[in-house]
């Protein structure tokens, strides 16, 4: 069984979240926003091995801690999608702009794409590009467990903000109408901020995607 626990980091709460292989212990992180040793005694509580990190998008609160860690561990970068480089690459003044301790470089060792699929231990996600909060977000989606780590690009009662440098409002809706609702209203998301919920509960009630 794919197992997880979202820990949130960061003084913006970010959903950081744990997902590991329940039989060999395999884990990976996605969006190690900060607060390492907190995350890294998580790691050890639970005996995992960690291997890889995962991130769904260039944001400081969720790539901010990712350069380090691999540094740290040796571990790969996994994604984001090519088009959040530039935020990626703009780490260490997003540092600065939000109060955070100086971003290590972030380089991916994988840039991710729309079809392609990560893999920890035994399980695999899906992904899928999902512009619009920022151009090459991605959202990591397990059919098994009917689980998709979903970033910033929906929330329980909202959506991402749109008013970044290349975000844009009818993408966003366009990337959660075309690349989310497909996975089912049963599919519970973890979204990079707040509480879980589900797809059908966000089609039924959240006012910026209501009847979508
Ligand atoms: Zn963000
Ligand atoms: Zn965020």
């Amino acid at each position: 069984m794919l197992r997880y626990l979202t820990i949130p980091v960061t003084a913006f709460a970010q959903n950081c979240s744990l997902v590991w292989d329940e039989d060999s212990r395999q884990a990976a992180v996605i969006d190690p926003g900060g607060d390492l040793d907190r995350l890294l005694a998580e790691v050890q509580r639970l005996g995992l091995s960690l291997e890889q990190i995962w991130l769904t998008h260039g944001h400081i609160d969720h790539a901010g801690g990712a350069g380090e860690l691999a540094r740290r561990l040796s571990l790969p970068i996994i994604g984001p999608h090519p088009a959040d480089r530039f935020w990626l690459d703009g780490l260490a003044q997003q540092s600065m702009m939000f109060g955070f301790a100086p971003a290590e470089p972030v380089a991916p060792t994988r840039w991710l794409h729309d079809g392609d699929t990560v893999s920890v231990g035994a399980h695999s996600l899906n992904v899928r590009h999902c512009p619009g909060h920022t151009p090459g977000h991605v959202v990591f989606h397990s059919p098994q467990i009917d689980r998709a780590f979903v970033g910033d690009v929906l929330f329980a009662g909202s959506i991402g903000r749109t008013d970044f440098p290349q975000g844009d409002h009818d993408t966003l809706i366009a990337s959660i109408t075309q690349r989310l609702w497909p996975l089912g209203d049963q599919t519970v998301f973890i979204p990079g901020h707040g509480p879980e919920s589900s797809f059908g509960r966000e089609r039924r009630s959240n006012p910026y995607v209501r009847g979508t």
